[in-house]
């Protein structure tokens, strides 16, 4: 039996190849692809602004079902049992367990985790990211059951946005009655918001698109910030204080992915407290003034990827909150396999903000 992987020639331009499905080894599940979601990350590599990918495979958003179990394969990383035909999600990048940071408990810095993340599809077990029909996940890739009241479509993203804000909202240590600014009302920040406001804590989102505050307000959002009402980092941060009894926000996230984002955040925020800085992927530089946060004694908790548990730990959110929060409406009616490039496409002229693909 054969598959079918999207090969990246050079930005802008892909080719379907078919490759015989590999059998699950040992400790590897072979997965059906039955969504995957398009994110931020592939719109970069696929308009070309990103230098360290400019072919290969796509992809690393993903739900699935299970066609095949590796031998010793019975459960998921949180112990429920599995069968064939059970849908899971899987982390995207492997924890290997034996490096420096795996063992002093900083499995998210793994210094293996992305060791099949660039191989090319000749290589064996070829189905190596997830703008695939499969997908093949290695004995150190942690996947989880996905509940059965999380539909495909939310599910197919549990692995990036939501377990990301998760991991940076623990390390922040969000408490009860705490105030939170978030900083940009995409995946990401309404994602957050939702976590933040199921926490209990005063949430404040701020964006420069008002379909997207609306949909921050229907996420949990308490506070919107409209920008281009409140057109200045003085004039945002006069409200914030304003909402925060005058002492500036708890802790606040950067989830926009624009560099001049960062300095706007250290303003918001109160003596002492806290700074997640999770947007800010791509390279950019802007002016900055290293004495505010010293002044200001705020901490910076700068992350990539996340500790395993959060996926697991997102789908359980996402199971108990999936009537609450419109998380489907996060992402538009599907595309087709064969309509990849299309997809790419609209999500790079942002007409689409989450491409959502039916892979199966
Ligand atoms: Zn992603
Ligand atoms: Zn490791």
């Amino acid at each position: 039996m054969k598959g079918k992987i999207a090969v990246m020639n050079q930005p802008g331009e892909l080719t379907v190849k078919e490759y015989t499905l590999p059998k699950a080894e040992e400790g590897s599940v072979l997965a059906k692809i039955l969504r995957t979601n398009v994110c931020g990350s592939e719109v970069h590599i696929w308009k070309g602004t990103d230098p360290s990918e400019t072919s290969g495979l796509l992809g690393h958003e993903m739900v699935g079902e299970i066609m095949d179990l590796g031998t010793d394969v019975y459960t998921d990383n949180a112990g429920t049992p599995i069968k064939v035909g059970d849908r899971i999600s899987a982390l995207y990048y492997l924890t290997c367990g034996r490096c420096y940071y795996c063992t002093n408990h900083q499995a998210h810095l793994c210094e293996n985790a992305h060791n099949f993340y660039s191989k090319l599809p000749d290589e064996y077990p070829h189905f190596h990211k997830t703008f695939a029909t499969h997908y093949y996940i290695h004995p150190d890739q942690h996947f989880y059951k996905v509940p059965d009241n999380i539909p495909d479509s939310v599910a197919a993203s549990a692995n990036c946005a939501i377990s990301q804000v998760y991991f940076g909202i623990e390390k922040a240590n969000l408490k009860y009655g705490n105030s939170i600014v978030i900083q940009g009302a995409g995946g990401l920040g309404l994602n957050a918001s939702a976590l933040a406001k199921e926490f209990g804590a005063k949430t404040i989102v701020i964006d420069s698109v008002q379909n997207r505050l609306e949909m921050a307000k229907r996420f949990g959002a308490d506070y919107v910030i409209d920008m281009n009402e409140y057109d200045t980092v003085e004039k945002r941060s006069a409200l914030v204080y304003e909402l925060t009894n005058g002492r500036g926000a708890d802790i606040a996230m950067e989830l926009t992915g624009v560099a001049p984002a960062f300095n706007e955040g250290l303003h918001l925020i109160r003596i002492g407290g806290q700074y997640v800085s999770i947007g800010n992927l791509a390279e950019g530089s802007i002016p900055f003034d290293p004495s505010l946060p010293i002044k200001k004694s705020i901490q910076i908790i700068s992350l990539s990827r996340y500790d395993p548990q959060y996926l697991n730990k997102s789908l359980q959110f996402l199971s108990e909150n999936i009537d609450k929060y419109p998380f489907e409406e996060i992402v538009g009616k599907p595309f087709k396999f064969e309509e990849l490039e299309t997809a790419l496409n609209k999500s790079v002229s942002r007409e689409i903000t989450r491409a959502s693909i039916i892979m199966n």
